[in-house]
């Protein structure tokens, strides 16, 4: 594994890291997460990622997690890893477990590390930006959360270019830096590309890219139909079956092509696109096996594009 540093912070982060969005639910097979999580560790990828309302249930990605630490992670190696956790999006009912308050993010990351029997987390974000809440109370929130102890450092996920800049500027008048920013960017998602990488280019603050893979389309996995055992195929998923389209597939097809021409498969070919970026610090994947998690930690082997094979895929993607 190589690790990159996260913006220009003292944090090293592995090119790929794992989150526990899906697979590691009350819901899923936990030997199944466990191993997952096992395999990860001892292929270098020292970075964890998971938010409140992971799961199915909300909450129980958490749960799992800690107790995979407890059977796995005693002692020091709480040292060699780095988890985030976050807080924005609906967690409980009632006026305080959603958005961007004071009250809400605080409450919550205190449920987190009980929930993972930790006594910090590495990283903890405000999940999005919450339009009716004071930037400043959100970002005071986070720079709370660090001083307190309770996390080492503060992160913003979903933010726009304009808000980014106003909750870095915000962050550094507190003395707490923004560490890292977690954004939707893959071969199909290309939003980043509009403003925010500059914004994190300019204000050297790193990049996390969440869902490389675009939840599975961007592998050999929906090339013949949704398999049964996949996301799409799932009910209550955010990758709904609609996603599937032909156009998606005919397009998913040509790249597939370009994939095996480089020696890999599309997920890895998908990953290494995202990593070409040196604004990018890591790619953050979900895996549902360790056969998945090792095909794409081998991307790692060719990262490299020729002029012609980035052409081509833009072709394919415009
Ligand atoms: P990906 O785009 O990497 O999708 C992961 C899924 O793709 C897997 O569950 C699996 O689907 C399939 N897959 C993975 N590897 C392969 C392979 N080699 N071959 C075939 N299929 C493969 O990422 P996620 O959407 O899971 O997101 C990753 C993480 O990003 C989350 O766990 C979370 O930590 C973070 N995230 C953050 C958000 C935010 O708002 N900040 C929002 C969403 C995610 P299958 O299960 O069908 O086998």
């Amino acid at each position: 594994m190589k690790y990159n540093r996260c913006g220009k912070s003292g944090l090293l982060l592995p090119q790929i890291s794992l989150g526990l969005w899906h697979n590691f639910g009350s819901v899923d097979d936990f030997e199944n997460a466990q191993s997952i999580a096992k395999e990860a560790f001892d292929k270098g990828i020292t970075h964890f990622d998971l938010a409140n309302n992971y799961g199915p249930v909300p909450g129980s990605a958490e749960t799992n997690f800690g107790k995979i630490l407890k059977n796995n992670f005693q002692g020091n190696l709480r040292d060699e890893i780095v988890i985030s956790t976050k807080a924005g999006y609906t967690m409980w009912e009632g006026p305080y477990g959603d958005w961007g308050s004071r009250k809400y993010l605080l409450s919550s990351l205190d449920q987190s590390l009980k929930r993972m029997d930790l006594d910090y987390v590495d990283i903890f974000y405000s999940h999005r930006f919450d339009p009716e809440t004071p930037l400043e109370e959100t970002m005071m929130a986070l720079d709370y959360a660090v001083r307190s102890g309770k996390a080492l450092y503060a992160g913003i996920s979903n933010y726009n270019p304009e808000k980014t800049k106003e909750a870095a500027a915000i962050l550094k008048q507190l003395g707490t830096p923004c560490l890292i920013h977690q954004v939707k960017y893959s071969m199909f998602v290309r939003t980043p590309e509009e403003g925010l990488l500059d914004v994190l280019g300019e204000k050297e603050i790193g990049c996390i890219a969440f869902s490389p893979l675009a939840q599975g389309l961007l592998t050999d996995k929906y090339l013949r139909g949704i398999p049964k055992d996949s996301r799409a195929a799932k009910p209550n998923s955010f990758l709904k079956s609609e996603d599937v389209s032909e156009e998606r597939i005919h397009k998913i097809k040509a790249l597939n092509q370009i994939a095996l021409e480089r020696n890999q498969s599309l997920a890895q070919m998908a990953l290494a696109w995202v990593l070409k970026d040196n604004r990018i610090t890591s790619v953050l994947i979900g895996a549902s096996s360790t056969k998945q998690l090792n095909n794409n930690i081998d991307s790692l082997q060719n990262l490299e594009f020729s002029t012609a094979e980035l052409n081509l895929i833009e072709s394919i993607l415009k």
